[in-house]
C-alpha cells in the first residue's frame, strides 16, 4: 500500500503545504493523512506542465511513441488494479467487488487512446486560390486542468488523461479532497511508465484553495471537469479570467422506463443495478423508476423482495453487495430529502433509515411518489441509494415524465417492442439511452449529458479532438515574386 501519500509535481513526489484527514466511510474514523496543494503547489504544477508541453522530451515524441507510453501505463494499471481497488475501497467506501472490476477495465481506456494517438490526422483544403497549398494540422491544445470528484476517479481521470496524452497535451489532475488516495497512488504508475517530468502532475486539495486556483490559472487551456452543477458554475466563472475551454460532465436524475411488455425480471435486475450499485453514488444512477400502471404491483413485489435481500457489509469483504456512503454530509442530505418527500406524501416502501453499524450506511430506499407532484426525491440529484417511483399511462405520458427534469445524462427503457424502443430513444432528452440494458460503458462509446448534466462528451474516438486545436498553414507554390501591393495594375 502506498503511504505516506504525496503530491506528484514535475516528476517528483512531495509533501504538500499541509495535510488533512481522510475518513474511512466504513468506520467514520480517520485512516490516513493526505497532502494538501494550495496556491504554491498549483502554481508549480501548472508551470511544470507548461514547460513539459514545449520540452522536446515530450513535444519531440512521435504520436506512436506517446501511444507506447499509454500502452505501458495500461499494463501497469492492470497489474496494480487490486492494490488501487483496495485503496479506493478504503477511502471511498465503494465495495471491493465494484472497485476491482472497474479499475481493471479502466486499463482498456488507456489502450484505446494509445491506439488512437497516431490516428489524429490533419487534412488538405482545396481553397479557391491558384498556386496555394493549404493544410490543417491538429496540435495539442495545451495544459489541461482535469478536475474529478471522489467517485470512480480512476475511470473519470482515464477519460480525460487518455485523450489528452494521446493528443500531446500535458495535464494537472486534481483529485477530490474527499478521497484522493487512489489517484495519488496512481501517480507511481505514471512515473514508472516513463512519462517525462511535468507531463502529468497529480495533486489534491480543497475547492477554493486548489480547484479554483487551478481552473483560473492563465496557463491552463482546457478545464475538463466532472462533478456537481454548482461547482461547474464556479468553474465557468473562474474561466472568465483565462478564457480556457471547458468540458462539463455533471450529475443526473435519470429515469428507467419500464413498459408492461418488458421482460420484468430483467428490468428488475437493471433497476437494482441502476440505483443501488455504488450505494447510488453514481452520476448515471437510475433514480427514477417510471413504470406502466398495469405492471406496477408485480414489478414492485419483485423489486422490494430483492432490495431486502441485498447483502450489506464491510466494503472490503468480497461477499458484500452494498456498502456505506462516502461522507457523513451526504448521509444527512439524503435523510433530509427522504423526510421532505414523505412529508409531501411519498410512501416509503423500504429503507428510509440509517443502518445500525459504524460508518455512513443508509439503507437502500424505495419511495412511491405516484400522485405526489414534484416530490423532493424526484427532482433532487441525491447521489445516494434512493429510488423514486412514478407510474405512466401510455407512451406519451412516459416521455413527458422522463423529460420532466432539467438534467439529461442517461435513461433506460425496457420494452420488447422494437419500434417503440426507437421512438423512446429519439424522444428522451439524454446523452445516453440504454434500451433493455443499463449502465453499459465502453471506451469506444461517447458519454455525456444534456442540460444541467453538462455538455462534454468523453469516451469514443472524437474525444481526442477536444484536446487538440487546428493550425491552418498556407503555402504559396509559385516561384514568381509577390506583387508590390502599392503598384496599381
Ligand atoms: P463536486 O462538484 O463537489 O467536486 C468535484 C471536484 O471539484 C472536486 O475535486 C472538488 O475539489 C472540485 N471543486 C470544488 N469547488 C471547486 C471550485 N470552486 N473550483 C474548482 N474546483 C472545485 O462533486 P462531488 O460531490 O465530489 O461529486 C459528485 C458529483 O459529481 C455529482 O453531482 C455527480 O453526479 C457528479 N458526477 C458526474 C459524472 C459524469 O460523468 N457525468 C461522474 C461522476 C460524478
Amino acid at each position: 500500500m502506498t503511504a505516506p501519500f504525496a503530491l506528484y509535481i514535475d516528476g517528483r513526489f512531495e509533501a504538500g503545504a499541509a495535510t488533512f484527514d481522510s475518513i474511512d466511510p466504513a468506520t467514520g474514523q480517520v485512516w490516513a493523512q493526505m497532502p494538501e496543494a494550495r496556491i504554491d503547489e498549483v502554481e508549480r504544477a501548472v508551470t511544470a506542465a507548461e514547460r513539459a508541453l514545449r520540452d522536446p522530451a515530450w513535444a519531440g515524441l512521435t504520436a506512436s511513441q506517446r501511444g507506447r507510453l499509454l500502452y505501458r501505463l495500461a499494463d501497469l494499471l492492470e497489474h496494480a488494479a487490486p492494490e488501487l481497488a483496495a485503496l479506493e475501497t478504503r477511502d471511498t467506501g465503494k465495495i471491493v467487488r465494484e472497485t476491482r472490476g472497474q479499475i481493471a477495465y479502466v486499463a482498456h481506456y488507456y489502450r484505446y487512446y494509445a491506439g488512437i494517438a497516431d490516428q489524429v490526422r490533419g487534412h488538405v483544403v482545396p481553397v479557391d486560390k491558384p498556386d496555394m497549398q493549404v493544410w490543417i494540422k491538429r496540435e495539442p491544445l495545451g495544459v489541461v486542468a482535469a478536475i474529478v470528484p471522489w467517485n470512480s476517479q480512476l475511470f473519470l481521470s482515464a477519460v480525460k488523461l487518455g485523450p489528452a496524452l494521446a493528443a500531446g497535451c500535458t495535464v494537472v489532475l486534481k483529485a477530490s479532497e474527499e478521497a484522493p488516495a487512489p489517484l495519488l497512488a496512481f501517480a507511481r504508475l505514471i512515473h514508472e511508465a516513463g512519462f517525462p517530468p511535468g507531463v502529468v502532475n497529480i495533486i489534491t486539495g480543497f475547492g477554493p484553495e486548489c480547484g479554483a486556483v487551478l481552473s483560473r490559472h492563465p496557463k491552463v487551456s482546457l478545464v475538463a471537469f466532472t462533478g456537481g452543477p454548482e461547482t461547474a458554475r464556479h468553474i465557468i466563472r473562474n474561466t472568465a479570467d483565462n478564457l480556457a475551454k471547458v468540458s462539463l460532465e455533471l450529475g443526473g436524475k435519470s429515469p428507467l422506463v419500464v413498459f408492461a411488455d418488458a421482460d420484468i425480471d430483467s428490468a428488475v435486475n437493471a433497476q437494482l443495478a441502476a440505483i443501488f450499485a455504488a450505494s447510488g453514488q453514481s452520476c448515471v444512477a437510475g433514480s427514477r423508476l417510471l413504470i406502466e400502471a398495469g405492471v406496477k404491483d408485480a414489478f414492485l413485489a419483485r423489486l422490494i423482495e430483492k432490495v431486502n435481500a441485498i447483502r450489506v457489509g464491510a466494503p472490503d469483504d468480497a461477499q458484500t453487495e452494498y456498502g456505506p456512503l462516502c461522507t457523513e454530509r451526504q448521509l444527512r442530505t439524503i435523510e433530509t430529502v427522504v423526510a421532505q418527500s414523505i412529508e409531501q406524501g411519498a410512501r416509503l416502501l423500504t429503507g428510509g433509515h440509517r443502518i445500525e453499524r459504524d460508518g455512513f450506511y443508509y439503507a437502500p430506499t424505495v419511495l412511491d411518489c405516484s400522485g405526489v407532484p414534484r416530490a423532493m426525491s424526484e427532482i433532487t440529484e441525491l447521489f445516494g441509494p434512493v429510488l423514486s417511483i412514478d407510474v405512466f399511462s401510455d407512451e406519451a405520458d412516459a416521455i413527458a415524465k422522463a423529460n420532466s427534469t432539467d438534467y439529461g445524462l442517461a435513461a433506460g427503457v425496457f420494452t420488447r417492442d422494437l419500434t417503440r424502443a426507437h421512438r423512446m430513444s429519439q424522444a428522451i432528452h439524454a446523452g445516453v439511452v440504454w434500451l433493455n440494458t443499463y449502465r453499459a460503458v465502453s471506451p469506444h462509446a461517447p458519454f455525456g449529458g444534456y442540460g444541467l448534466s453538462g455538455h462534454g462528451r468523453e469516451g469514443g474516438a472524437d474525444a481526442v479532438l477536444d484536446y487538440t486545436t487546428t493550425k491552418t498553414v498556407w503555402l504559396r507554390t509559385s516561384d514568381a515574386p509577390m506583387g508590390d501591393p502599392f503598384v496599381m495594375r
